[in-house]
C-alpha cells in the first residue's frame, strides 16, 4: 500500500509536470502571437509608406516639382517613431533623396537589399539583414525596401524605410518570460536581429549552425525544447514566422523557471507521501512483529497446557482428546486400536529408598524409554498421572502392542545409565495391553478398563511383565 501511494504520487507529479510544460507552451504561443502581430503591423506600415512613396514618384506632376518642394512633400511627414530613415536611391545605389540623408551622397550599392532588388523585379517587399547605418553613426538597423522601376520596367533604384534595431529591442523588453527566459527576433538566414536580454556583438552567433534552426525555417510556427549553445540553459522554444517576411519571433522561457512551481509542489507532495508511506510501513511492521510475538506466546501457552512439566510427554487432557478422536476413527475403519498402560513397579518403595528427587529422575527416564518406541505418526505417549503412563497405538493389533510393550519394558530394565554420576538405580515397569476393533469391545471405557485389567494381571504375575487383555503375554 505504501508503495502504491508512492507510485500514485509519482504518477500524478509526472502528469502535472507535463501539464506545467503544456501551460508554458500555451503562454509562450500567446506571447509570440502578440510579438508577431506587433512586428507585422510595423512591416505593414513601413510597406504602405514605401508604396505611397513609389506611387508619388511615378506621378508626373510630382516629378515635375521643384526638388525642394518635392522633398518637402515626400519626406517631411511625421513618420512613425521607429522609422529612423527613409529614402530613394538611383540605379547605382546613390541616394537621390531622403528624410535623413539629403546632405550626404550616400552609396548603398553594397547593401543586400539593393543587390536583391536590382537582381529581381519580383523581390517585392524585401526585409534586409541587420546593418550599421552610415547616416546614424553606425546604429544598427534593418531596412524594408521596394524596387523603383523606370517606365520601361527596368531597374530605377530602391525605396528604403530603415527601422532602428532599438525598436525591436523595446518590443522584446516589454515581454516577461521569467528570470532566465529569452525573447528574440531571428532572420531566416540565422542572424539575430534582436534579443532580450541583449548579448554583446562578440557573442552574437549565427543560429544557422544550430541543429534546431532548420526546423524554425521549415515551419511557420512550432515548439521544441533545447539547450542554448550561448549559455547552456535548457529552454522551451516557441517560434512563429512574421508573415511575408524573413523574420521569426522566438519566445523561450527557461525550463527551470517553467518547472519552479512544480518543483516546489513536488517536494511538498514527495516528502509528504514518503513520510506517510514510511509511517504506515513502520506501523504495519511493528504490528506484524507484535502479532508474531502474540502467535509465539499462544503456541507456547498451548504447549504448556498440553505438556506434562516433569517428563515433557503429553498430559492427560491431550490423552483424553486423542482417545476420543481415535475411538471415533475406529468406528469408521477396520483398523485396530491398541492401548498400553505402563506403571512403574513398587515405586512407593523406590521413592522411599532413593528419595523423591531420584524418583523424578527415574520417571523422566521412563518417559524417554516410552518415547523411543512411540515414533510413528498418530501414536501418542502421555503421562496419565503419578508413575502411570498410557500409550495410544492406532492401526496396531495385539501382537504389535505386545511387541511395543515388551520393547519398552526391556528398555526400562536394561537401558538405564549406570556407573556414573547420572546413574539411575534399577526399576521395572508392568504393562497392560488392550486392542479394540469396531466390535466388540463396544466402548472406549471398555477398552481402557481392559488395558487396566491387563496391567493388574501383569502386577499379579509378579511385575516387570507385559500382559495383553486377551490373555496374551509377551514371551
Ligand atoms: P505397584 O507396583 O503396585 O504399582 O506399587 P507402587 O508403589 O508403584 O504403587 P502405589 O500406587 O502404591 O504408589 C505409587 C507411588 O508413586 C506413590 C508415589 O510416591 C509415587 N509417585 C507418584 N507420582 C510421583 C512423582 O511425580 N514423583 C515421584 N518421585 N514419585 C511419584
Ligand atoms: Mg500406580
Ligand atoms: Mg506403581
Amino acid at each position: 500500500m505504501a508503495l502504491g501511494v508512492l507510485a500514485i504520487s509519482l504518477f500524478t507529479l509526472w502528469a502535472s509536470r507535463d501539464a506545467a510544460i503544456e501551460h508554458a507552451h500555451e503562454t509562450s504561443k500567446n506571447v509570440t502571437a502578440v510579438l508577431v502581430s506587433n512586428i507585422a503591423r510595423t512591416v505593414e506600415t513601413s510597406d504602405n509608406s514605401l508604396r505611397s512613396l513609389i506611387t508619388a514618384l511615378d506621378n508626373p506632376a510630382v516629378q515635375a516639382m521643384d526638388p525642394g518642394l518635392r522633398h518637402e512633400l515626400l519626406f517631411n511627414r511625421t513618420a512613425a517613431a521607429y522609422v529612423t530613415g527613409m529614402g530613394i536611391t538611383d540605379d547605382h545605389g546613390r541616394v537621390i533623396d531622403g528624410c535623413c540623408s539629403s546632405s550626404h551622397a550616400w552609396d548603398f550599392s553594397d547593401r543586400d537589399y539593393f543587390i536583391a532588388q536590382r537582381q529581381s523585379a519580383n523581390a517585392g517587399l524585401y526585409v534586409s539583414s541587420v546593418y550599421r547605418a552610415r547616416s546614424r553613426s553606425g546604429a544598427q538597423s534593418i531596412a524594408m525596401t521596394r524596387r523603383v522601376n523606370r517606365p520601361d520596367g527596368s531597374f530605377g533604384g530602391v525605396a528604403v524605410v530603415a527601422v532602428d534595431i532599438g525598436y525591436f529591442k523595446q518590443l522584446l523588453a516589454k515581454l516577461d518570460v521569467g528570470p532566465n527566459g529569452i525573447t528574440a527576433i531571428v532572420r531566416e538566414d540565422g542572424t539575430l536581429v534582436a534579443r532580450n536580454p541583449p548579448i554583446s556583438q562578440a557573442r552574437m552567433v549565427n543560429l544557422g549552425h544550430s541543429p534546431t534552426f532548420p526546423r524554425m525555417v521549415a515551419q511557420d510556427s512550432g515548439f521544441y525544447a533545447a539547450t542554448s549553445s550561448l549559455d547552456g540553459v535548457q529552454r522551451l522554444y516557441t517560434f512563429q514566422r512574421v508573415p511575408g517576411t524573413p523574420l521569426i519571433a522566438v519566445v523561450a522561457p527557461a525550463k527551470s523557471d517553467v518547472l519552479a512551481a512544480w518543483r516546489r509542489l513536488s517536494w511538498i507532495i514527495g516528502v509528504s507521501a514518503f513520510s506517510v508511506s514510511l509511517a504506515f510501513g513502520t506501523v504495519v511492521w511493528l504490528l506484524a512483529f507484535a502479532l508474531r510475538d502474540h502467535a509465539k506466546t499462544h503456541v507456547l501457552l498451548t504447549d504448556l497446557t498440553q505438556t506434562d512439566p516433569l517428563t515433557g510427554l503429553r498430559n492427560r487432557r491431550v490423552l483424553d482428546d486423542v482417545l476420543e478422536t481415535e475411538w471415533a476413527r475406529l468406528q469408521r475403519t477396520d483398523d485396530p486400536l491398541s492401548l498400553l498402560f505402563v506403571d512403574a513397579d513398587n515405586f512407593k518403595q523406590y521413592n522411599d529408598k532413593h528419595g523423591h528427587a531420584q524418583g523424578d529422575i527415574a520417571l523422566k527416564h521412563l518417559a524417554e524409554c516410552i518415547n523411543r518406541h512411540v515414533r510413528r505418526r498418530g501414536e501418542l505417549a502421555a503421562r496419565y498421572g503419578g508413575e502411570e503412563f498410557v500409550v495410544v497405538l492406532p492401526n496396531t493389533n495385539e501382537a504389535g502392542a505386545l511387541q511395543t510393550g515388551e520393547a519398552i519394558r526391556r528398555e526400562v530394565e536394561y537401558g538405564r545409565p549406570t556407573g556414573s554420576s547420572a546413574a539411575i538405580p534399577p526399576f521395572t515397569v508392568s504393562i497392560g495391553c488392550a486392542t479394540g476393533r469396531r466390535s466388540p469391545p463396544s466402548s472406549l471405557d471398555h477398552l481402557t478398563k481392559s488395558a487396566d485389567l491387563a496391567l493388574y494381571a501383569a502386577k499379579r504375575q509378579g511385575r516387570n511383565a507385559v500382559v495383553a487383555a486377551g490373555g496374551g503375554v509377551s514371551p
